[in-house]
């Protein structure tokens, strides 16, 4: 459900002050907003050890996610712009939305592939017997064929004026909140694809504040944590005001995907084929250190090969990328298979992480945040005394440094780490043959180093 056309609203981002967030006014590229926040002890001492973006001296990092909506979430409202199935029977897409959860899950198990699913408000509910109203019952104007409906019966009719008020056994297609509980004992997260699936774009703030609050409280109902991570229905960024962009940060959102593809907002290059050229998370241009963006890739079954080809760009670019689609979209004997290809791959290729997208966002900018510093230096001795700080939440497991090739010991708090053979692992140690330090950093810690050389 990938929007192709340039929004004609006002108050949006305006190209202009797009570049100006993103401090490329001067002519420079877009992927300059892409730039991080690099700490500048680490530029200023060139022969200090050099954080690894990932954990346990991975390459790069991959994640999996769906976007998961009932009857309500999306496909009763079906919008035909860049929407392969919106001329489908909307329960019939449901019931696959559905289907396509048990399919997933099935792919992902032997594979200890943990993914998130971005899921719509309705998800949550088992039923709504009791007639519960969300969002105060909203009528979205917006929702017109000019901008991409298939009717204008949205502009006169409550966004959720078809609830049957059934339950998950008279109405499977309208509540999935069956599927909760199972999903989250898997190790999946759950993160917000809108509670409303709404266009990002042309809803005010106060209609983000309630959507992100209503989608929290449901969430809590059914014992799932406040989402972290949005997905954009329609990729329907474009068109967000700073105003919106605020909600969203206010509520606790740190990373987004699914943004919109218009060449103005993209912060990654594309090659013809839709490959992404530097694959990693950005910070969003003006938001640098509180909103990530992450690049993602629409896999489908004709996409497959080139989906292998976006690993290896990851890889080589020591990166990231989000591998999606809708639950709906994996239900075939090809689209299976297509997945199936894709996650084994990644699942036994030792230089990728994968996480949920949540998880990578989080690590990646707690690792922004770390600071190497040189302590002293004894040089009579070779000795290079260090002092790492974490001054995040966010426990860093499996940090990985570059040390110099010729480090013999390594030393942390005076404990001396073991030195390791073979495969990385998790485990804390130094490798000599491919001079990486790994080692767990707690939350808000300081921690004290010495490498001999
Ligand atoms: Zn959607």
């Amino acid at each position: 459900m990938k929007p192709t056309r340039p929004g004609q609203q006002s108050g949006f981002l305006s190209r202009r002050r797009f570049l100006r967030l993103a401090g490329a006014l001067a002519g420079g590229s877009l992927l300059a907003a892409c730039a991080s926040r690099t700490p500048a002890s680490l530029g200023d001492t060139p022969f200090l050890p050099r954080l690894a973006t990932w954990p346990a001296g991975r390459r790069a990092a991959v994640a999996f996610t769906f976007d998961w909506e009932t009857a309500m979430g999306g496909l009763v409202h079906s919008r035909s712009i860049g929407d392969p199935n919106v001329d489908q029977d909307y329960l019939l897409r449901a019931r696959r939305m559905r289907e396509g959860l048990a399919t997933t899950m099935a792919i992902f198990a032997p594979l200890a592939i943990r993914a998130t699913y971005y899921a719509t408000g309705y998800n949550f509910l088992r039923g709504n017997r009791e007639q519960r109203q969300f969002l105060g019952n909203p009528i979205f104007p917006w929702a017109t064929q000019a901008n991409g409906w298939t009717s204008d019966r949205w502009t006169t009719t409550p966004w959720f004026a078809d609830d049957p008020f059934g339950t998950v056994e008279s109405h499977p297609e309208w509540y999935f909140g069956d599927l909760i509980e199972p999903l989250r004992e898997a190790g999946h997260t759950i993160e917000s694809h809108t509670f409303s699936h709404f266009h990002g774009g042309l809803v005010d703030p106060v209609t983000w504040r309630l959507d992100l609050q209503t989608w929290n409280n449901l969430a809590a109902e059914r014992g799932v944590p406040p989402a972290r991570s949005l997905a954009f229905p329609w990729s329907s960024s474009a068109g967000m005001s700073d105003a919106s962009w605020d909600e969203l940060e206010l509520a606790g959102i740190t990373s987004v995907t699914r943004l919109s593809n218009q060449a103005q907002y993209s912060l990654w290059e594309v090659d013809q084929d839709g490959v992404v050229l530097h694959p990693r998370p950005c910070w969003l241009p003006g938001r640098e250190g509180r909103m990530m963006a992450c690049p993602d890739f629409y896999l489908t079954v004709s996409r497959t090969s080139l989906a292998l080809v976006q690993i290896e760009r990851a890889v080589e670019t020591g990166g990231m990328i989000d591998f999606w689609a809708h639950t709906e979209e994996v239900v075939s004997a090809e689209q299976i298979a297509s997945w199936q290809r894709v996650a084994t791959r990644v699942a036994n290729d030792i230089r990728l992480w994968v996480a949920p997208l949540d998880e990578l966002a989080t690590w990646s900018a707690a690792v922004a945040e770390v600071r190497v510093e040189a302590d002293a230096l004894d040089a009579q001795r070779g000795d290079l005394h260090l002092q790492l700080t974490n001054p995040t939440r966010t426990a860093l497991s499996g940090l990985t440094l570059h040390v110099p090739a010729a480090t013999q010991q390594v030393f942390v708090e005076d404990v001396e780490l073991e030195t390791l053979r073979g495969r990385l692992s998790w485990r804390m140690g130094w490798w000599p043959a491919a001079a990486l330090v790994t080692l767990d950093l707690p939350a808000e810690t300081v921690l004290r180093m010495r490498i001999v050389t």
